[in-house]
C-alpha cells in the first residue's frame, strides 16, 4: 500500500482501511497519553490519532510537527466514539489511528493565519499570499473559478465556438482606459500596448471565417483602481457571425443558467431588459440594482412654478426635480439626512432635501417655501404615506439621477431592503452611441467605436451625433455590470463614419485601424459579440466581498503586487538596451 488517500475524503464507509495521507498540520494536541493532529490536504482535513504507549516511534517522529508543518501518516481509518463524534467536520465521524508517520518538510512559523480568524494586515496576508490560499474560503473559491471556466467552455464548446488565442504584445484598442506599455528593443521608440480587450482581432475573427469565438482573455487597463477594480482582469470574450441582439442575449442566458447553479443560484430566464434611458430615468444608475424598489420619480412639472426658487430655477434652466420615497423612514436623524445631503454633493448636485409624512403632515425641510398644494402634490407623486419620507434632488438631469441612484442605493442598504436570498439580472439596451464631453468638447463612445449604431439612426450620424442610439446591450446583475457587448460595425464606410463623429480624422483612422478598415473590404460579416468579467461573475457566486477573493494573485489598489513587489526597478543594462532613460538617472 503506498498510494495516497486524500484526507478529506474519508468517510465511516472506510471503516477499517490501512490508509497513507500526505499533509499540512492544521493543529495538533497532546494529552500525553494520546496526541491530536488535524491533517489538511485539497480535499480537506481529517483527524490523526497517536497513541505513544503503542506507537512510541510515531509519537516520537511526530512530536516536533507545528502547525503547517508537511507530514505523512499510515494508519487505520476507524470510526469515533459517539461523542466525540464532529459534526462541523465533512470527515467528523471518522479519525485515522496512526501506524507510522514522518516528517516531509518543516516550516517556520506562519506569519498568516490558515485556518480560524484572519489575524494578519491585509499587506502581510498579500505579502505571504501563498500561504493565505491555504485558508479553505480561498481554495473554495478558486475551485469555483475552475469550475466556472470550464463549463463556459463545455457550454461553449457546444454551441460551435472555438477558443482562439490573440496576441499579448499589441497595439492599442480604444476601450477608455489607458495602455500599459512595453518598449520594444528591437524597434527604438516604438511601444506595445497590452490589449485593453481583444476587440480588433474577434472582429478579425469573424471577417476570418470563424463565425463564432471565444477566449478567457486577461485584459489590462491603467486605471486609477477602485476597490472593485484590477488593472489585470479576466473577460470572457466572444463574438459570432451572422447573428442579431437576440442571438447574443439567448446564448448568455444560457451560459448564466449553465453557470450560476454551480453556486446554487437559479437563473430564471429571459432576464428581462431594460433601455437605458428608462434605467437611469427611474433609478439613477445604468446597472440599476432591481432587488428592491425605491423607484425615482419625476417631478419638475409639480415644482416648476414653485415660490421655492431652487426648483423653480432648476425647471426653468431646463433640469429636473426627482426623488423617491424610503417607506417608514419619516424619522431618519438630522445626521443621516446631513450624511445624505452630502452623499448627492459628491455626485455634483447641490444637495438632497427631505420630505416627510409624520403625524399626518407634510414636513419639507425648507419651512414655508412650499404651498400646501406642492407638498400634496408631490407626496401625491411620490406615493409618500404617513411614516414615510422622500428624498428630493434637484439639478441637471444627468446629475440629478447620478446623485439619486447613489442615494437609493445608500437608503436600500440603511433600511435593509435588500434581500440577499434573491437575484436579479437585467439587459440595459438602447445606449445612446456617443457621449458628450463637457471638457474636452467632443465626443466618445459610450463603448468603443466599433459598435454599430442602430440602422434607424444612421443618418444621425452626422447630422445629431448626440441623438444616435447603439446596437449595445450590458448585463447586470444586482446592480453589478457582469459584461457588455454590441452588433458591430460591418461596413467600412459607416465605420468611417464613426471615426469621424468621434473626430478622429480620416489620416489617424488609417493610421490606427487601417488594418480594421481593410479587412471590412473583403467580405466582413454582419457579427457582434460580448465580454464577461469573470472575476466579478466568481466574485458575485461565492458570495465574496471582494474581487481580491477569487483570484489568486491579486494587486492592490495602487496596482502592486506586495508578494513580488512588482512593479519595480529594473537593471540599468535593461533599459540601455531598451533605448530608455529614467528620469533618476
Ligand atoms: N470589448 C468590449 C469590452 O471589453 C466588449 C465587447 O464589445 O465585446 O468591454
Amino acid at each position: 500500500m503506498s498510494k495516497r488517500t486524500l484526507a478529506g475524503s474519508l468517510d465511516a464507509a472506510r471503516e477499517g482501511e490501512t490508509v497513507l495521507l500526505q499533509g499540512w498540520v492544521a493543529s495538533q494536541r497532546n494529552h500525553g497519553g494520546v496526541m491530536f493532529i488535524n491533517l489538511r490536504d485539497r480535499a480537506g482535513v481529517v483527524q490523526i490519532v497517536i497513541y505513544p504507549e503503542e506507537t512510541p516511534e510515531v509519537a516520537e517522529a511526530l512530536a516536533a510537527a507545528r502547525l503547517e508543518w508537511v507530514i505523512e501518516v499510515r494508519g487505520t481509518v476507524g470510526r469515533r466514539a459517539p461523542e466525540a463524534v464532529n459534526p462541523q467536520m465533512a470527515t467528523g465521524e471518522v479519525e485515522v489511528i496512526a501506524s507510522s508517520g514522518r516528517v516531509l518538510s518543516a516550516s517556520e512559523p506562519v506569519p498568516v493565519a490558515v485556518d480560524g480568524v484572519v489575524d494578519a494586515s491585509e499587506e502581510t496576508r498579500l505579502e505571504y499570499r501563498y500561504l493565505e490560499l491555504r485558508r479553505a474560503n480561498l481554495q473554495r473559491n478558486l475551485r469555483l473559478r475552475h469550475r466556472v471556466a470550464l463549463e463556459i467552455r463545455k457550454y461553449c464548446d457546444e454551441q460551435g465556438f472555438a477558443e482562439i488565442e490573440t496576441p499579448i504584445l499589441t497595439r492599442s484598442t480604444p476601450e477608455g482606459a489607458r495602455d500599459y506599455l512595453v518598449p520594444s528593443r528591437v524597434h527604438a521608440n516604438a511601444f506595445y500596448a497590452l490589449p485593453q480587450s481583444p476587440q480588433l482581432f474577434k472582429q478579425l475573427l469573424m471577417v476570418s471565417g470563424f463565425e463564432r469565438y471565444v477566449q478567457i482573455a486577461r485584459c489590462f487597463r491603467d486605471e486609477d483602481l477602485r476597490a472593485d477594480r484590477q488593472p489585470e482582469f479576466t473577460q470572457v470574450d466572444l463574438e459570432m457571425s451572422f447573428v442579431d441582439e437576440e442571438d447574443i442575449l439567448a446564448l448568455i442566458e444560457g451560459m448564466f443558467a449553465r453557470i450560476f447553479p454551480l453556486a446554487g443560484i437559479e437563473v430564471p430566464t429571459p432576464f428581462p431588459r431594460m433601455p437605458w434611458a428608462e434605467a437611469m430615468r427611474r433609478f439613477g444608475s445604468d446597472k440599476p440594482d432591481l432587488r428592491f424598489g425605491l423607484e425615482i420619480r419625476d417631478l419638475t412639472s409639480i415644482v416648476a412654478a414653485s415660490g421655492f426658487r431652487a426648483f423653480r430655477q432648476t425647471a426653468a434652466d431646463g433640469g429636473v426635480v426627482r426623488g423617491f420615497t424610503v417607506p417608514g423612514a419619516a424619522g431618519a436623524s438630522r445626521r443621516l439626512v446631513d450624511g445624505w445631503a452630502e452623499l448627492a454633493r459628491r455626485h455634483g448636485a447641490a444637495g438632497a432635501l427631505t420630505l416627510r409624512h409624520r403625524d399626518g403632515e407634510l414636513q419639507f425641510q425648507v419651512k414655508n417655501v412650499l404651498e400646501p398644494s406642492e407638498l400634496e402634490g408631490l407626496a401625491g407623486a411620490l406615493q409618500l404615506e404617513d411614516g414615510d419620507l422622500a428624498l428630493l434632488v434637484a439639478g441637471r438631469e444627468k446629475v440629478a439621477a447620478q446623485a439619486l441612484g447613489a442615494l437609493r442605493l445608500e437608503l436600500a442598504r440603511e433600511y435593509d431592503l435588500i434581500p440577499d436570498d434573491r437575484h436579479a439580472f437585467l439587459w440595459v439596451t438602447d445606449f445612446p452611441l456617443l457621449e458628450w464631453d463637457e471638457a474636452d468638447g467632443r465626443y466618445y463612445s459610450m463603448n468603443h467605436p466599433f459598435t454599430a449604431p442602430k440602422e434607424a439612426d444612421l443618418d444621425l450620424l452626422a447630422s445629431d451625433p448626440g441623438a444616435v442610439q447603439s446596437r449595445g446591450y450590458d448585463v447586470v446583475m444586482d446592480g453589478f455590470e457582469l459584461g457588455g457587448g454590441s452588433i458591430r460595425i460591418h461596413d467600412r464606410a459607416v465605420q468611417e463614419q464613426a471615426f469621424r463623429a468621434l473626430g478622429i480624422s480620416a489620416e489617424e483612422a488609417r493610421e490606427r485601424f487601417g488594418f480594421l478598415l481593410d479587412a471590412l473590404s473583403y467580405g466582413a460579416p454582419p457579427h457582434g459579440g460580448i465580454a464577461l468579467g469573470l472575476d466579478r461573475i466568481v466574485m458575485l457566486m461565492a458570495g465574496a466581498s471582494s474581487l481580491r477573493d477569487v483570484i489568486a494573485f491579486p494587486k492592490t489598489t495602487s496596482a502592486s503586487c506586495l508578494m513580488t513587489k512588482a512593479p519595480a526597478e529594473v537593471d540599468p543594462r535593461q533599459l540601455e538596451e531598451l533605448g530608455l532613460r529614467s528620469s533618476e538617472a
